[in-house]
């Protein structure tokens, strides 16, 4: 109460904006995961690795803004490169070099030759979920329980269901995940859980030549963060080709956060096809789909027609381009790592030094606490984290001067290559206080 009332003292304008939006923007919000308790922040601006509220109070952003924010703000690399697009026009629908320059920078990251850009997450997955059909002629997928990939109506079930609906942990009860989804899409999704070769080859074994593919998160990231086992993604490629089965691997939030070539260079897996958005706009709204040339060609040959008005906008290749050439380079990424590694070794210490029943888990510029003794393989794991403390920990951070995601238990912090040591300094003390005040 004590942290909530702090918080409200320093939000004035943020409660009168939204008072005021609650009569124009459904729910006082642009999308439903903007809502934080006691209310929603409003914010200004936002520079290197801070953001400022309409109220004048400054934060180190660790949220990213879900994970896109690699870059940090107003990286100077965008900065120019939209500048320069800005005022060359925002909008033609036909391609450009910088589109050119963006596919191939990611087909050398990510091993796959063929790519088509989008205007996020959701497109992409969407895109790719409907190529695995059309390459196959099969209409069954499967997903991962906890894995989220977008409010597409093939994907959204079991993203985050409750214990009491989850059934069997080797058979998973697939869950829809919101209302408005037609069942007669949902009951195509079939569930599997993660880390375990055998849930996936309980499903192909029953539904033998019917399943198309497999959309995975590579690491788990909106379930906490959670890894594969060695020998899990190879296996689930090996076992799916076996089944002439399909492998996406959405790395729309590992994409460039893991590593400079996510999950796919990390594990060295290369599936079928792979799914990116995020971070690699660099701050602007851009989504990507890579492929094998044979999966892409039933897009080159017009098997499945994949379009968009914005598509390859030149303002989102313009800073797609500068991200990829200027910000995602070896220095950064070195960077990146030796600030994480400070913030997980010293977070840890804390832990360990008030006894909390907690541990770290990181990758890349992400990481995560989960209230959890015990290592998170699975969904089934994570359902098991003690969620109290989120709010406290997210509000003591806030009133610290560090903004976070607002749903502890599932979001983690992303560092940006401009965030600095005295950066980390203020989160690791912010964490300490809460510290003491749960060990009481
Ligand atoms: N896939 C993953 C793994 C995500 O984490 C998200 C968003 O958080 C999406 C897809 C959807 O992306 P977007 O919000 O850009 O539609």
């Amino acid at each position: 109460a004590g942290q909530e009332r702090l918080f409200l003292t320093h939000q004035a304008r943020s409660r009168e904006l939204y008072q005021r939006a609650l009569y124009s923007l459904a729910g006082g919000v642009t999308s439903s995961w903007q809502i934080t308790r006691p209310q929603p922040i409003f914010i200004e601006k936002g520079h290197g690795s801070k953001i400022i509220d309409v109220d004048g109070n400054e934060y180190v952003d660790l949220h990213g803004g879900y994970g896109a924010g690699v870059a940090g703000h107003a990286h100077p690399a965008i900065v120019t490169a939209v500048q320069r697009q800005v005022t060359a026009g925002t909008h033609f629908a036909q391609p450009s070099e910088d589109a050119i320059i963006v596919a191939e920078n990611l087909a050398e990251r990510f091993g796959l030759p063929l790519w088509r850009f989008t205007n996020s997450g959701t497109e992409a997955t969407m895109d790719a979920v409907h190529l695995m059909r059309a390459a196959t002629g099969r209409e069954l997928i499967i997903k991962i329980e906890g894995c989220y990939h977008g409010h597409h109506d093939s994907v959204q079930v079991s993203v985050a269901p409750d214990e009491a609906d989850v059934g069997a942990i080797d058979d998973p009860t697939p869950v829809p995940a919101s209302a408005g989804i037609p069942s007669a899409i949902t009951d195509l999704t079939l569930v599997a859980t993660f880390n375990s070769l055998g849930s996936i080859e309980a499903i192909l074994e029953r539904h033998q030549g019917k399943v198309a593919g497999l959309i995975i998160e590579p690491i788990m990231m909106n379930a906490g963060i959670i890894k594969p086992e060695p020998g899990y993604l190879k296996g689930l490629k090996e076992l799916l080709a076996r089944h002439g089965s399909l492998l996406v691997f959405d790395e729309v939030k590992s994409g460039l956060a893991a590593g400079p070539g996510g999950a796919v260079r990390l594990y060295g897996v290369r599936p079928d096809l792979v799914c990116l958005a995020k971070a690699i706009g660099g701050g602007l709204i851009v989504g990507a789909v890579g492929g094998s040339s044979e999966i892409m060609g039933r897009v080159v040959d017009g098997t499945y027609e994949m379009v968009g008005t914005f598509n390859g906008n030149p303002l989102s290749m313009a800073a797609s381009r500068a991200m990829l050439e200027e910000v995602a380079i070896p220095e950064s990424y070195s960077w990146l790592e030796a600030l994480q590694s400070r913030a997980v070794r010293e977070i840890s210490d804390i832990i360990a030094k008030h006894a909390l029943p907690a541990h770290v888990v990181s990758i890349g510029a992400k990481g995560c606490v989960s209230f959890s003794p015990n290592p998170v393989r699975n969904y089934r794991d994570f359902l098991k984290i003690d969620d109290r403390f989120n709010h406290l920990h997210w509000l003591t951070q806030l009133n610290g001067g560090v903004f976070l995601p607002p749903w502890g238990k599932t979001e983690q912090w992303t560092i940006s290559v401009q965030h600095t040591d005295d950066d980390i300094s203020l989160f690791v003390d912010n964490f300490s206080c809460f510290a003491t005040t749960v060990a009481r």
